[in-house]
């Protein structure tokens, strides 16, 4: 046991240099540090004493839960036996080949080949170049756009955070605009003609993506990128009708459908995949967090046979592809993701995620739904979001000055539940672990209302 280190938050201020985080304030000491000791289950305790139950799992990542020995002794056990070699030129450890046979068995029809990374961001990086070595592979060099939607979350490197379609990741960094385009998000609750029903607008969202990539040209747009349910945007499920919409003009223009699954991916929304759940075909799909439940970082871009025998054909021709991580199927990292994915199986998370996620959304919307300020409550599976507005009738949202999400989730906190005040919008965001119980469900619930009280 490490003695308390009384100047840590001093430490912490002088030399950590923290993502996602107010650096001037962090620096004067107006947002506290919280030094996180520990976890069991859906809680994390700090250096304070504080248990909290946390309705994030971290980053929506902590998919098993907090504590797992089973995939702590893993990653020991692969530590001590092999803890790195590379996978380049056909190098493989047990553990690396393994998972990629156990994600292949779990991904939808097709899905059969698994390049791997450390981070969501770095993943979609590969998707990308993939999709372009693809589209040189069949002679069309022209095909290289990329359609991203507003508000989509994709990553923060310098193509990805230039997918990614919130200001907050576009501004101050000068990121390229091309190759990619943006197309509307389906955000039904934010629909700019109110009468409109949600099948005329999931009609619209396609109608306007197809207008997008006919102006652009056909023969200059390479694929679609889209996350099954919108996440770090705003927590948006798709209005019905969406997908088969988006995926009709994707094919008729030849444009690769990538489907990033960093969040939904194995059983956040009571399927295995969002493409399961909203019957999506997609070229590649994109994993991360809920890969190994971050006890380790790992990613994957999972190809499609029918991109794979493209590509693979090419070789032949272009040789070696010349993209690579070092640590691309780290050894004690695919040990976590085998060890992670038996215990999904053997929890039965994926169901728990269904059902209790159903339950989750239902005792949402019931301690919510009334108050004068919550605009919407909407989720699916393991996922919920709570949007504040200053007026139910126009959807109007509070001033910037005046954001309530920011607020609750501080008296949220005080009630031991955490919650995300998402970057853009007034929204405060659920996405507790896969393992959560009716009580624990209840729990958030009953604090969240208790907050909205207290701050609106
Ligand atoms: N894609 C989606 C849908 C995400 O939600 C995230 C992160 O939240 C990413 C990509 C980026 O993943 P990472 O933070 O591991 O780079």
């Amino acid at each position: 046991m490490l003695r308390r280190n009384d100047q840590l938050e001093e430490w912490d201020r002088a030399h950590f240099f923290h993502p996602s985080t107010h650096m001037a304030q962090h620096a004067r000491g107006e947002t506290p540090t919280r030094v996180v000791t520990g976890g069991e289950g859906v809680f994390i305790r700090d250096r304070d004493g504080n248990r909290l139950l946390d309705g994030f799992a971290g980053l929506y990542c902590v998919n098993v839960g907090y504590g797992r020995t089973e995939i702590a002794e893993a990653i020991a056990a692969q530590a001590r036996e092999l803890a790195y070699y590379h996978s380049y030129v056909g190098h493989g450890s047990e553990v690396s080949i393994t998972l990629s046979r156990m994600i292949a068995e779990r991904a939808p029809e097709g899905l059969n080949h698994t390049y791997f990374g450390l981070s969501g961001s770095d993943a979609n990086e590969t998707n990308i170049k993939l999709v372009w070595y693809y589209n040189n592979a069949l002679g069309r060099p022209e095909k290289k756009k990329i359609i991203s939607r507003w508000r989509g979350y994709h990553g923060s490197g310098v193509m990805t955070g230039s997918l990614t379609g919130l200001d907050l990741f576009h501004k101050a960094f000068d990121l390229p605009r091309a190759p990619i385009l943006h197309t509307d998000a389906p955000y039904y609750f934010r629909r700019e003609d109110r009468s409109q029903s949600e099948a005329d607008f999931a009609r619209q969202c396609a109608e306007r993506l197809e207008a997008l990539i006919v102006a652009e040209g056909p023969d200059t747009v390479a694929a679609f990128i889209g996350e099954p349910v919108l996440g770090t945007g705003g927590i948006v499920p798709p209005p019905a009708g969406y997908w088969e919409a988006i995926q009709a003009v994707l094919r008729k223009h030849d444009v690769l459908l990538i489907a990033d699954e960093v969040v939904t991916g194995f059983g956040r929304l009571g399927s295995m995949f969002g493409s399961d759940h909203y019957g999506i075909d997609a070229d590649i799909i994109t994993i991360a967090k809920g890969l190994t439940s971050a006890y380790a970082p790992l990613s994957g871009s999972i190809v499609h046979d029918r991109v794979w025998e493209v590509l693979m054909q090419a070789s032949d021709a272009m040789g070696p592809i010349g993209h690579g991580w070092t640590y691309s199927a780290h050894p004690v990292c695919a040990a976590a993701g085998v060890a992670n994915l038996k215990l999904i199986d053997d929890l039965g998370l994926v169901g728990n995620a269904g059902k209790t996620g159903g339950y989750f959304n239902k005792v949402m919307r019931e301690a919510l739904s009334g108050h004068a300020h919550v605009g919407d409550v909407r989720g699916e599976g393991l996922l919920c979001a709570v949007e504040f507005v200053a007026d139910r009738e126009t959807t109007r949202f509070y001033d910037a000055a005046e954001k309530v999400g920011p607020r609750v989730a501080a008296a949220l906190l005080e009630r031991g539940v955490i919650a995300r005040a998402m970057p853009q919008g007034d929204i405060l965001g659920f996405a507790p672990p896969l393992c959560l119980s009716r009580a624990e469900a209840d729990t958030i619930a009953g604090a969240t209302g208790e907050a909205v009280k207290a701050v609106l």
